[in-house]
């Protein structure tokens, strides 16, 4: 067959990478005129890559330490401690491992032990996620740990990343952040060990690349689709946009149309977002999905990731990851990459990446980098004191509009199949990756089953 794959992020570049290695030729189409997708590399400078968006491997994840291992890689992730903090009641609290629980002086004794027991309980017991499918995180939260851990702890890191929404997010989404990442025995038992390669991520996707073209197909960055509609064939046609189109933001209907005429596939693999899958199709073709698969794309919720990556002279705090808990900070999380990988990888240069998600129309979104800096400032000389602009060397800023599914009890429920009715015709993004969090690790188990759903349906 020839295949359209839409979107280069880990799962379009893995769907196309097995679909090529059963015969068939791939085109791959991409907004961004880079590889990647929410895993996309910058130049930081002097050639050295970093992620837009902090990114780490947990020990859980698999599927992707298999595809390294696949693509000849093995030695590429490198696994190191890492360090983790709460910054609540003005300061920052280590939160490593159970003794710094114990520690953790904005809750009293007894609900540091009972917060302790509940998840050590969870992560010992909960195999399944059926349980918590109906329930939310708060009333699990409030029920076995307490009102006291629920307002000091976890309603701010819930609300940190779905805002509003924090009060309705389904306790299975919890359940799998608590129960599918960390080892309990062993080394990792003190302390957590993340992945990250040797090279950014980037090698990996060159690596997919190769071997699509290698069995004849293209991956064509900077060319967006703007359309899908039916061929009379049993085909479909790709419409793809003009370059540059990714300047005009992600509605594909807001793209000017390329020059080339639209090509013709026998089938097509659609890894982009729900709403962007849904802008893609044209009246006849929707007709055809049908409105109970469209309602569910519609009832798709995501959060935006705002994300300002800092160069900074020196380093701003000790540790890798510090979750925002205080109410007073305007973002929710401090990632600080050269306290995780070696800033001599850099040639001594420090990075630290300011994150949020929000809400779509949130007013922080419209700030210019200059003007987010401004706001965030107080909050984050409230971690580190003495921190001050004139640290910062370079900023970049970056923003995903897909990139936090909201998800809330009954979540699972309205997943949209991988198989949209439509033969010939495969959706497959983050929004089906359930019951864990998504991850670049499922997304790589993700495009694996997208190229099988495609093949079993055709
Ligand atoms: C802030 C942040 C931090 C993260 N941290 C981690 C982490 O530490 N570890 C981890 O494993 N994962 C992390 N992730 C998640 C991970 O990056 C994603 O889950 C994963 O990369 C998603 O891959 P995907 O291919 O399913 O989707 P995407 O990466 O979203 O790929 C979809 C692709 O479709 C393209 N596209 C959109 N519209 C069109 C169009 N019209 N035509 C063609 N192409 C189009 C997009 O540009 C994109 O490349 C993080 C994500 C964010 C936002």
């Amino acid at each position: 067959m020839r295949v359209a794959v839409l979107g280069a992020g880990v799962a379009g570049l893995v769907c196309a990478y097995r679909l090529s290695q059963e015969g068939h030729v791939c085109d791959v189409y991409e907004r961004w005129p880079g590889l990647g997708g929410q895993a996309a590399t910058i130049d930081v400078g002097g050639g050295e890559l970093l992620e837009r968006y902090y990114h780490h491997l947990f020990t859980s994840d698999r599927h992707i330490v298999a595809l390294y291992d696949e693509l000849g890689m093995p030695d590429e992730l490198q696994w190191k401690p890492s360090t983790m903090a709460f910054f609540l009641d003005g300061r920052q609290w280590a939160f490593n491992g159970p003794l710094d629980l114990l520690r953790f002086k904005p809750l009293s004794p007894p609900s540091r032990l009972r917060m302790g027991l509940a998840v050590l309980l969870l992560q010992k017991r909960a195999r399944e996620v059926g349980p918590f499918e109906s329930i939310t995180a708060r009333e699990w939260i409030e029920d076995r740990m307490g009102r006291g851990p629920w307002r000091k702890v976890w309603g701010p890191l819930l609300r940190g990343k779905f805002g509003e929404r924090a009060d309705d997010i389904s306790m299975a989404w919890l359940w799998s952040k608590l129960t599918l990442r960390r080892q309990l025995e062993g080394d990792e038992a003190r302390q957590e060990q993340l992945g990250y390669p040797a090279h950014s991520w980037e090698l990996l996707f060159d690596a997919l690349r190769d071997a699509i073209v290698a069995a004849g197909g293209r991956v064509l960055i900077d060319r967006p689709a703007a359309g899908l509609r039916r061929a009379p064939d049993g085909g479909l046609f790709v419409e793809a946009g003009a370059a540059g189109s990714f300047r005009n933001g992600h509605d594909p209907r807001a793209f000017a149309r390329g020059r080339a005429a639209a090509e013709h596939y026998d089938a097509v693999v659609a890894t982009v977002p729900s709403d962007v899958f849904a802008g893609l199709l044209d009246d006849d073709l929707a007709a055809a999905i049908g409105t109970e698969y469209l309602g569910r794309l519609k009832a798709t919720e995501y959060h935006t990731a705002l994300c300002l990556l800092l160069e900074l002279d020196r380093r701003f705090s000790p540790f890798y990851w510090t979750n925002i808990a205080d109410p007073e900070v305007p973002f929710v999380g401090l990632i600080e990459h050269t306290n995780f990988i070696d800033p001599q990888r850099y040639g001594g240069r420090r990075f630290l990446y300011v994150a949020n998600y929000l809400a779509p129309g949130d007013p922080l979104l419209d700030l210019t980098p200059e003007q987010l800096l401004a706001a965030y400032l107080p909050g984050l000389r409230r971690v580190t004191p003495q921190f001050s602009p004139d640290w910062i060397r370079a900023s970049w800023l970056h923003r995903e509009p897909a990139a936090q599914p909201i998800v809330t009890v009954g979540y699972h429920e309205r997943i949209p199949p991988l198989q949209t009715g439509v033969p010939g015709l495969v959706l497959a993004n983050t929004t089906q990756i359930y019951p864990e969090d998504r991850g670049t690790n499922y997304s790589v188990r993700l495009g694996t089953d997208a190229a099988r759903a495609l093949l079993s349906g055709t």
